[in-house]
């Protein structure tokens, strides 16, 4: 078949490989209709993160057709239409059991290992490097899902692809991250970063009650789009300074919380700092960014800071002293997609939204090499890009 495959850093090419075939009686196969590139495969071909291998197929925000599945299967079906979370959870475990999915204790048979050489490990991701399980991506025309009964949520007669495809990801991130900060009615909701996951985040702020939105970022479109929901202000911050603005616009308080929808990439971390850190030495930072000291500085006293930014490895002089004297909560980790499933397919179902909003990009899967290239730099007002399975 057909996939996308890490080759090394900026380095993802378009290359034959086996098709997959079902492992564990508990998977199933999926014949892929759509697939995005999200700003957490950014991480990967920036060479942020470690334990991956060339030939490695990305991907991990897809949806398509069971085309088989395994013989202790006994609910998802041959034939259905399914959207997958990108998190790979077994639905048994002390962490399934507690909604906590994205930590299943049995995704990731290396994870001890793993953690000594990295500090490390997380639960079963797709495409997501062997950090997370080494498990093969849906930027592929078919991908092996395991737990098929868990995962897998099929999507409803007469919603497009495009409508269903962001429940895999981005849509929970955006609204994982405003449920982290516990909003009351009326409070005020800072975002950093208006790419996917800021927008479903700024969507989510505004519909979980915040009475001000205040959204960071210094691409034009991108924050147009954001300003075009209620109660949303929009900051670039090439132009302003944000601290000082943020407490001008909370009279002088700063914000209730503060949602980093940033990560990395504002850090200047690199797999080069991770073998820094294998060797036991600090991690040096680069001068690009700081937003989670800007976040920190920003956070009314004892507001939360939300994170779904994706960080890895260590991240030196955060300022942990001014988190604790202002009496900060901080939430963060990967999305546990399963648990907002069932409530965003409703919201979705129901026109409260339509997710549509955010795709720029609509190409063929084997566009995917430039497409990285297109999202990674912002070029032609990218926001998000929708690869599918034509040919
Ligand atoms: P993206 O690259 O499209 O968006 C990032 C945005 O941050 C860009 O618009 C960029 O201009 C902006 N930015 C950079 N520096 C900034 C600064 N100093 N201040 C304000 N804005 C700044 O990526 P995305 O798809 O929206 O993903 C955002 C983050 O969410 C990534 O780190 C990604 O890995 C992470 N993510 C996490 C999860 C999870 O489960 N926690 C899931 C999906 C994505
Ligand atoms: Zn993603």
């Amino acid at each position: 078949m057909k996939a996308i495959t890490w080759q090394g850093k900026e380095d993802v090419r378009v290359e034959n490989v086996p098709d997959p075939s079902i492992v564990n009686p508990k998977d199933c196969i999926i014949r892929v209709t759509s697939t995005a590139i999200c700003g957490s495969d950014l991480h990967l071909y920036a060479g942020r993160i470690p334990a991956m291998q060339p030939g490695d197929v990305l991907g991990h925000e897809f949806m398509g057709e069971v085309v088989e599945v395994g013989s202790a299967v006994e609910h998802t079906r041959v034939g259905d239409r399914v959207v997958i979370p990108f998190t790979i959870a077994c639905g048994n475990c002390f962490f399934c059991q507690k909604d906590l999915t994205s930590l299943c204790d049995n995704t990731n048979p290396d994870a001890a290992k793993l953690e000594k050489m990295y500090g490390y490990a997380g639960s079963g991701l797709f495409g997501y490097s062997h950090l997370y399980g080494g498990y093969a991506g849906g930027q592929a025309e078919y991908v092996r899902v395991p737990f098929a009964d868990v995962g897998p949520l099929k999507v409803p007669e007469g919603m497009s692809d495009e409508q269903a495809l962001f429940l895999s990801d981005i849509f929970p991130t955006g609204y994982m991250a405003a449920d982290n900060c516990d909003i009351q009615e009326g409070d005020t909701v800072a975002v950093w970063g208006c790419g996917p996951v800021g927008q479903f985040a700024i969507w989510s702020a505004v519909k979980l009650g915040a009475g001000q939105v205040i959204a960071i970022d210094r691409f034009p479109e991108r924050l147009r789009l954001a300003s075009t929901h209620d109660r949303v202000k929009t900051l670039n911050y090439e132009n302003v300074d944000v601290f000082e603005t943020l407490k001008h616009l909370t009279g002088g308080r700063g914000p209730d919380a503060c949602i980093d929808a940033v990560g990395s990439e504002a850090h200047g971390t690199s797999l080069d700092h991770w073998y820094d850190l294998v060797a036991n030495k600090l991690m040096l930072e680069t001068d690009r960014g700081h937003v989670l000291r800007q976040v920190i500085r920003s956070c009314r006293k004892g507001g939360t800071v939300s994170m779904p930014g994706v960080y890895g490895g260590f991240l030196d002089k955060v300022p942990i002293g001014a988190a604790f004297g202002k009496g900060l909560q901080f939430r963060m980790g990967q999305t546990h997609v399963h648990r907002y499933l069932p409530k965003l397919l409703s919201h979705i179902q129901d026109g409260e939204i339509d997710p549509t909003y955010l795709i720029t990009h609509r190409m063929d899967l084997a566009d995917a090499p430039e497409m990285y290239r297109t999202f990674q730099d912002k070029q032609d007002e990218c926001v998000k890009v929708v690869l599918t399975t034509q040919s």
